[in-house]
């Protein structure tokens, strides 16, 4: 079988030309082709030679997604599913704004974390997304975009957990990044999103200047641990202490999420919990009103409640912002991607919580 290209680094696939007695400028021309200028098929890379096109050609292969149903709100949210060569499917979500647009990538086939509110969860794990396909996914979203439009920003915040699946994540963020052959995105316009696995929250800090949102959902150890099965290994304690000590540049802000749920951590008393534990952290934080989604128990607080919630955070001094739904008449809001198969009628045992 052929390897798949854009699994490579840029530094194996050096090697691999440097010992085909190729010049050494040769692999990022190729990589040029690959993330700039979106090459499909190595007969397209017209600065190379015939020869060594066809030699590429029978080693390896350029990957594709496979597009399966592509789903506008009205809103303008668009929700692409794709189609995995080993027929596995992960989604994708395209939000525009005024002022940007937003991609929404997914980093796993399903998820092991078990989160109780998130759709995804219902899945289980499927299996980890190669670097290829996480960058796929912005390459085929954006060729579906017409009038000269561009993706602005890039969330991990789609289906599974980014920092379960590090070194292809930290793959594809390099190519997100790279400005000098891959894709050049800033990474103040990358956003990660963790359930707040504590060991590679420090290593991503120390290996890449994306931004940094951390899932918390809950002030206490009791709740959290009731609605995430992963606060029983990294326990708010830890993971705000880690949060503390991470070296955040000046003008940096992480982002805490917090998905409010009605009658479960929507209470004045959550909210003051929420602002004394932050207290002191270069922070800003997401109100996420919960997006319902069949398989689910759980309520969306009320206008006056989420605004009562708000209130209290901004009393407290901290600079908040709450979500609004996009996308929700397609199931493509946060918490509602679940890929085809959702029908599942009981939650997965979370396996990842246990031994990540
Ligand atoms: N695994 C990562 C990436 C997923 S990001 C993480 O957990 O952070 C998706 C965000 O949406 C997370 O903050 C997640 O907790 C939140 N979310 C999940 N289900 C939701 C729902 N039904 N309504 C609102 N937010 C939800």
């Amino acid at each position: 079988m052929k390897r798949s290209i854009k699994d490579l680094k840029l530094a194996e696939f050096a090697a691999h030309l440097e010992d085909c007695q190729q010049p050494s400028y040769r692999a990022q021309q190729i990589w040029q082709w690959l993330f700039q200028k979106r090459a499909t098929a190595f007969s397209e890379m017209s600065n190379l030679s015939a020869t060594l096109r066809r030699q590429l050609d029978e080693e390896f292969e350029i990957s594709r997604l496979r597009l399966v149903r592509r789903a506008e709100s009205a809103d303008g949210t668009i929700k692409f599913l794709f189609g995995l060569a080993d027929g596995e499917s992960i989604e994708s979500v395209l939000i525009p704004e005024p002022k940007r647009l937003t991609l929404c990538v997914s980093t796993q086939a399903g998820c092991g974390f078990g989160c109780a509110f998130c759709a995804t969860a219902l899945l289980g794990f499927k299996r980890n997304l190669r670097a290829s396909e996480i960058i796929d996914q912005v390459l085929e979203a954006s060729k579906t975009l017409t009038d000269g439009r561009r993706i602005t920003h890039i969330v991990l915040m789609g289906m599974g957990e980014p920092l379960a699946n590090y070194t292809e994540t930290l793959k594809a963020l390099n190519v997100m990044t790279d400005t000098s052959w891959g894709l050049g995105f800033s990474p103040r316009r990358v956003t990660l999103s963790s359930v707040g696995l504590v060991p590679q929250i420090k290593r991503l800090m120390e290996e890449t200047r994306v931004n940094l949102a951390i899932s918390l959902h809950a002030a206490t150890d009791e709740v959290r641990g009731r609605l995430m099965p992963v606060n029983r290994k990294y326990a708010l304690r830890e993971l705000i202490d880690c949060c503390r000590s991470l070296p955040i540049p000046r003008r940096k802000r992480i982002t805490f999420e917090y998905v409010l749920l009605r009658g479960v951590n929507d209470s004045v008393e959550d909210a003051q919990q929420l602002a004394e534990m932050l207290r002191g952290i270069r922070c800003k934080v997401n109100v996420i009103p919960f997006n319902p989604h069949p398989g689910s128990a759980f309520q969306r607080p009320s206008d006056a409640e989420i605004e009562r919630f708000q209130e209290v955070l901004q009393e407290h001094g901290l600079q908040i912002n709450v979500r609004r739904p996009r996308g929700d008449d397609i199931q493509a809001a946060c918490g509602q991607l679940q890929g085809e198969e959702y029908k599942q009628k009981q939650r997965p045992e979370p396996v990842a919580a246990v031994a990540p």
